[in-house]
């Protein structure tokens, strides 16, 4: 951990005035009459949220393996629904039909040269109850293929295309053989594919010690991390083209929908994949031919790393159970007042792999904290300016299915009514991170500001600003010393609400400091949890303080706290970037027509600014003209997207941000320029830059407007 310096930073110079002065007077959104009222109610709502019932809630919904389609994510369902209900929160229970295939055979073996039956299995662990539970869901990828292979094996590192690039240099071709692969640097769900693309058979995915094992720390119970057997289990479903049931691309699975055939289902795996173990790895690894691998691609097992093919063999063999399974998704609204047609809405999963302590069961309870927190407020005759939707989502380690399938079904009303989703998933020990639409950064600093990280004197922000972000593909917390988001790429439920339908969304939670090698296996526990993440689940607290009070702020402002100036920044970095990007690749990318977007919304959001800060000393504003003026302010994430979407991913409409076609998880910004860029296709790569000029036009028309209907408010 950094050192906290608290005196000489540049950054407490710009936060001191905010915080002294700014408290009671300023807050962005609120008239300044009504912003004292404002603070007085969400100091209110954050003296609720209580470590007590986060524990509580954990111990029920950890208690036992919940995963989506079981009896036990229903009961996860009805569980969360009648707290909801016992708070007097207007609740329903979504049901969803949808794919999900459980295994029904898993083998691996190694026939030779030395024989080694896999055992695919976790062991119990004494300390940890939990680990002998019943219905444990076997260690596997969903949405691999059914099938059968019998070949030598490469190992081919991180399974990303330039991987392949290093061993084709070798002369190794994987055409026919089995790819093993590790776990890290892209998503799972890149590892299978790109190893179809150059012909494999099939795909292993193993935990190399290296990353989450016992080179990183003391392994499970002794320490966090992954013990030998601990195998990774996860979705490899090609959500880089779309997330949800493979079978409904678009629509919504209820009971009667139409399907495609599976066969047709273009996110579905073709070749079988295996996750496993490290102990299970090492007597395939121990057993490779072949060239000696670069440095970078060892791992931390005791065995020299050789690519392949052979000497060893292996066989495997996976079927799987693909009926259609119910999913439920929660959904509990405290209805708006003044404008019961915008809707403010935040969500968190409750399925898991298996118990889930960590995954999601540790986000789903601020939630809880968060719902129960506003639900009191309502009883005292609170009532929010517009509607506040609670959203507890199923599936979504299949896919992000039940956000995905609840979007799809209400896509109309969400383009109208959403005007921000906040999602959160596990979250553990740390500072605040954030990542999310950029017009909506200001407003989030801002939230950050008015909460203290536990146990210091700082705030979210200002101690999140001293600590860099825990994932290193992401660009740090602090950019120029104040707050930043990091944009989002993929890997929860913000993805149907951002990148299919365009609405501000942002991803938020505590890490920094928990360190884990137990996702998405057995161990993930409320043990694990209790011992090696938030265990006094303060931090927990902290999250669901911060979004009660976003909430509280989005639903009752009258301005909607959107801003373009750092957007407006933050889009000319992406631009440079790829601009670079390009000039590397020997092409000189013509972006002019972006960089003058970019201008003119600079120079209207500081008329914005200016604009704004006389309409917010003014006494009271005409309440039809300003519901008209933040309806347009909701249209201005809608303008970044497409209907077409991006080149051959037609549900992935927005163009700022989107997973990269590649990385998964990882976002690229532009995407629709940057992977033109990559590919050198050139004439695309100008077609994409006119499109995003073309969104960012659209987005100057829309605040330009908002900017003339204030002058009237
Ligand atoms: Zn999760």
């Amino acid at each position: 951990m950094r050192i906290f310096k608290a005196v000489h930073s540049p950054w407490l110079l710009i936060l001191i005035p905010i915080f002294a002065s700014g408290q009671s007077e300023r807050l962005r959104g609120f008239l300044t009459r009504d912003a004292a009222a404002e603070r007085v109610l969400e100091s209110r709502a954050q003296a609720l949220p209580d470590t007590t019932n986060l524990r509580k809630y954990l111990n029920f919904l950890a208690g036992a393996p919940h995963y989506a389609g079981s009896p036990r994510s229903k009961a996860s369902a009805e569980y969360i629904a009648a707290l909801l209900r016992r708070w007097g929160l207007d609740t329903e229970i979504e049901r969803f039909d949808v794919v999900m295939p459980y295994p029904t055979v898993r083998r691996l073996e190694v026939v030779g040269p030395k024989r080694y039956v896999a055992r695919l299995k976790e062991p119990p662990v004494p300390e940890d109850p939990d680990s002998t539970d019943l219905y444990q869901l076997p260690t596997y990828n969903a949405y691999g293929a059914t099938g059968e292979a019998r070949a030598e094996v490469v190992y081919a590192n991180f399974g990303v295309p330039e991987d392949y690039d290093w061993l084709a240099k070798q002369g190794i071709d994987v055409k026919g053989k089995i790819v093993l692969t590790r776990y890290g640097k892209s998503w799972r769900g890149i590892k299978p594919k790109v190893a179809e693309e150059h012909g494999a058979l099939a795909c292993l995915i193993y935990s190399d010690p290296h990353e989450d094992g016992y080179y990183e720390g003391d392994v499970y119970p002794k320490g966090p991390m992954r013990p030998p057997d601990g195998v990774q289990r996860g979705s490899v479903l090609d959500m880089t083209l779309y997330p949800g049931d493979p079978t409904t691309p678009g629509w919504a699975s209820d009971r009667d929908a139409r399907r495609l055939p599976l066969s047709e289902a273009k996110t579905v795996m073709k070749i079988p994949v295996l996750p496993i173990s490290y102990a299970d790895a090492e007597p395939i690894l121990a057993q490779l031919a072949g060239p000696l691998v670069p440095r970078d691609w060892r791992g931390a097992l005791p065995v020299t790393y050789h690519a392949g093919p052979g000497a060893a063999v292996v066989h495997i063999k996976t079927d799987y159970d693909w009926t259609v399974k119910p999913v439920f998704d929660v959904i509990a609204t405290i209805p708006g007042g003044a404008v019961p047609d915008q809707w403010v809405l935040a969500g968190n999963h409750h399925d898991a792999w298996v118990n889930g302590a960590d995954d999601p069961v540790s986000g789903v309870v601020a939630l809880l904290e968060t719902a129960r927190s506003l639900s009191t407020l309502q009883k005292t005759g609170w009532k929010p300016k517009r509607t506040i939707k609670f959203a507890f989502w199923d599936a979504e380690e299949f896919g992000l299915i039940g956000s995905t399938e609840w979007v799809e079904k209400h896509q109309d009303e969400l383009r109208q009514k959403a005007v921000a989703y906040l999602n959160s998933d596990n979250t553990g020990r740390g500072w605040l991170n954030v990542g999310g639409s950029h017009t909506l950064e200001e407003f989030v600093t801002e939230v950050a500001d008015s909460l203290l990280q536990p146990g210091t004197n700082a705030s979210l922000a200002q101690y999140a600003v001293h600590h860099p972000s825990p994932a290193e593909t992401e660009p740090p917390n602090a950019k120029d010393g104040t707050f930043a988001l990091s944009a989002l790429g993929a890997g929860s439920d913000f993805q149907g609400f951002l990148d299919y339908l365009g609405i501000a969304s942002l991803n938020e939670g505590f890490e920094g400091q928990t360190k884990s090698g137990i996702y998405h296996s057995v161990y993930d526990s409320i043990f694990w949890y209790s011992h090696f993440s938030d265990s006094s689940q303060v931090d927990g607290r902290a999250l669901a303080q911060f979004t009660a009070t976003a909430l509280l702020r989005l639903s009752n402002c009258s301005l909607l706290p959107f801003e373009f100036g750092r957007f407006v920044r933050t889009v000319g970095r992406y631009a440079d970037e790829v601009q670079r990007a390009a000039e590397v690749g020997g092409h000189k990318l013509d972006l002019s027509g972006i960089r003058r977007q970019l201008e003119v919304l600079e120079n209207t959001s500081q008329n914005y600014e200016a604009l704004l800060e006389v309409t917010v000393a003014k006494p009271a504003l005409h309440p039809v003209r300003l519901e008209e003026f933040n309806r347009k302010l909701i249209e201005t994430e809608r303008a970044l997207t497409r209907p077409e979407g991006l080149p051959n991913r037609p549900w992935y409409k927005h163009q700022i941000y989107a997973p990269g076609f590649y990385t998964g998880y990882a976002v690229k910004t532009l995407p629709g320029i940057r992977e033109a860029v990559e590919m050198k296709d050139w004439k695309l790569a100008q077609q994409q830059a006119a499109t995003v000029e073309h969104c960012l036009e659209d987005m100057n028309v829309v605040v330009s407007e908002a900017t003339s209907q204030m002058s009237g408010l």
